[in-house]
């Protein structure tokens, strides 16, 4: 635990058990309900399934949908506010239709709904939110057929509200509702002048690129009036942007955005919801700060700075509580799951060694790092061995290039080189004071594991932005973690790796993890993937979507769960398909050139039978190694 800080990022849903297993608590409320890390594992292998494998824990995702709902209810009641919450799920963050489909269910109760923000998602959402007591919003960019749809969902009886992002929209949603005349109801975004705070904070300010200006929204109404429409405006919308890591941002956010509505009421615009976006955010790093993987506040907290900011502002100006409407996803979906990999190597650069003996002829250079090494413990100036060590290790190379040495008396400094850098290394590891230069040393000498997947697939804001994402160890959490790791991925990208964790309460580059032993396979689980990472992903190297499995705990027994759906990953033919490429034809021309080699004896009849077997068996196969 104080290495892996499990408790505090996991939201209350992970912790170590007593076998050394992580263990998944998926309601935090009543921590017997648990399911074993292990056991998981342990079916997914009973059934066939090849890792890695992405695995969602549904009860979570159930979880943290009643609580939004609960602690906005429970805090609406506690301000004595007037208005009520009814929040809805952006599709963007997860459109994974199991997703979607448990969201809606585990939020009916509280007529919960969903959010799309592009043509795509709103065919879904207009399939998928069939209540009609629950709220269907409608952000993003739209043409003439966005239009059409989202009033042929208000024809159907649906709560729809198009949110306007820009002027011209307003007039043709105008011109097509006349048309078929259906009554829309209509939101406008404004454009904030708060931005929020990390990773996505130009979502705010002027230069954003959604919303209207103060001006535009009071022309939007004014137009809507002329043209008989103004009892359609209903909504305000804002979003100043995913992951707000500083609760100031939040509650600056309120006094604007509530100030806006309580003016558009006085000027005879009253409006029933005020919509304040997503920007609930995850503690990624269990630093409960203002990290950019962080965040310095509590979902209670969070709606208890909406609930209160609305509910003072309205007081203050003499105005309606408005139904608050909020549009988080990453709070809803990152905890329910995590891909789970299997090591699959161990690269290390002092690994290998070769005999260091002298020899006859040798180059003084060898003579040198050698005299070094073998003189380790009567030296008293360990920056110094350093200096030197470095200086001849540079030296080699250049007589190396320059023909000057051997390629084995090159082989041999390398060997003695790492040596003294380990030596280095153990020395300083007792030390307080570490000059800068050897600091590299623990990462220099760290080893990089392999893991069976792809950062692009799999973890894409790790790369992209720099995301952290907690890496743990599914098992052996009650053996002492020896060996200093990077993880690597198996594509062929050096930049598919992952050096960036938290160790207790630090950011570092390497993360302790277990010695590799034969015939016991090592899983780690790369935690918090659910919101976004399940679905950016590409198929870079062709390496495709994973296996995933389904988890539910039985009602009647704590301790159990049960594998409630399988879905495949992509096959190899799958992503050769949206490659444009046509697997079939490929597996019958290799038929046709192995068949060729029958004649020439390189294959007799049943050899070639094998070989083409084995092509297409691997065309139809999954596109990750198999251990
Ligand atoms: N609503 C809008 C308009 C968004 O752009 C986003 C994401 O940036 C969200 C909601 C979801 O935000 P979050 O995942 O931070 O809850």
């Amino acid at each position: 635990e104080r290495v892996y800080g499990v408790s505090q990022w996991g939201g209350g849903y992970f912790r170590i058990g007593e076998k050394g297993n992580v263990e998944v608590t998926p309601v935090p409320e009543d921590t017997s309900i648990s399911i074993d890390f292990k056991a998981v594992i342990d079916e997914i292998r009973e059934e066939g399934v090849q890792f890695p494998v992405v695995v969602r824990f549904h009860d979570v995702l159930r979880s943290q949908v009643a609580s939004l709902n609960t602690i906005f209810r429970t805090t609406i009641t506690e301000a004595g506010y007037n208005g009520q919450y009814q929040g809805v799920y952006p599709v963007k963050v997860n459109q994974m239709r199991e997703v979607v489909e448990e969201i809606v269910e585990a939020g009916a109760p509280f007529n919960y709904g969903l959010e799309a923000g592009s043509k795509a998602e709103l065919l879904t959402v207009l399939a998928m939110n069939t209540n009609e007591d629950s709220l269907t919003i409608l952000n993003g960019y739209k043409d003439d057929e966005f239009m059409r749809l989202a009033l042929l969902g208000r024809k159907l009886g649906r709560k729809i509200v198009v949110v306007v992002e820009k002027y011209s929209e307003l007039l043709l949603l105008v011109k097509i509702a006349k048309e078929l005349n259906i009554d829309p109801i209509i939101g406008v975004r404004a454009k904030m002048t708060v931005k929020g705070r990390g990773k996505w904070e130009s979502s705010g300010g002027e230069r954003a690129k959604f919303g209207l200006t103060i001006t535009e929204i009071i022309k939007t109404a004014r137009y809507l009036e002329e043209q008989g429409m103004a009892h359609c405006l209903k909504l305000l919308h804002f979003h100043i942007g995913s992951q707000l890591t500083d609760i100031r941002a939040v509650k600056e956010a309120m006094t604007e955005g509530a100030r806006i509505y309580a003016d558009l009421h006085k000027m005879g615009f009253p409006l029933d919801y005020v919509d304040v976006g997503g920007g609930l955010g995850i503690d990624y790093d269990g630093s409960n700060s203002t990290n950019e993987s962080s965040r310095n506040y509590s979902m209670q907290e969070y709606v208890a700075d909406v609930v209160y900011g609305m509910k003072e502002m309205c007081d203050l100006e003499d105005v309606p509580h408005p139904t608050l409407v909020s549009e988080s996803g990453r709070a809803i979906t990152a905890h329910h799951s995590c891909v789970v990999t299997e090591i699959v190597g161990e690269i290390k650069s002092n690994s290998a060694s070769i005999d260091t003996e002298v020899k006859d002829g040798e180059h003084f250079f060898v003579k040198n790092m050698r005299e070094l090494a073998e003189t380790l413990d009567q030296q008293d100036n360990m920056q110094e061995v350093y200096n030197d060590a470095s200086q001849y290790k540079e030296q080699a190379l250049d007589a190396f290039k320059l023909r000057v040495l051997t390629l084995e008396e090159l082989a041999k400094i390398e060997t003695l080189y790492w040596h003294i850098m380990s030596h280095l290394h153990a020395y300083y590891a007792n030390e307080e004071y570490v000059p800068e230069e050897l600091q590299e040393l623990d990462y220099s000498l760290s080893s990089q594991y392999l893991c069976n997947f792809s950062v692009f697939q799999s973890a894409a804001d790790t790369w992209a932005i720099d995301q952290l994402l907690p890496v743990v160890p599914l098992t052996r959490m009650n053996e002492r973690p020896e060996v200093n790791c990077s993880l690597v991925d198996i594509t062929c990208d050096s930049d598919g790796k992952i050096d960036q964790f938290t160790v207790g309460r630090e950011i570092t580059d390497v993360l302790p993890m277990h010695k590799l032993k034969k015939d016991d396979p090592y899983y780690v689980g790369l935690f918090l993937t659910g919101a976004y990472q399940d679905v950016m992903g590409d198929m870079h190297n062709l390496f495709g979507r994973l296996n995933e499995v389904h988890i539910y705990s039985y009602d009647d027994d704590p301790q159990d769960f049960y594998i409630e759906e399988v879905v495949k990953g992509s096959s190899v033919e799958d992503v050769l398909s949206i490659m444009q490429y046509n697997p079939k034809a490929m597996a019958s021309d290799m038929k046709r050139m192995i068949d060729r080699q029958i004649s020439n004896g390189t294959f007799n009849p049943r050899e070639a039978v094998r070989w083409n077997d084995f092509y297409e068996n691997c065309l139809s196969g999954y596109t990750y190694l198999k251990p």
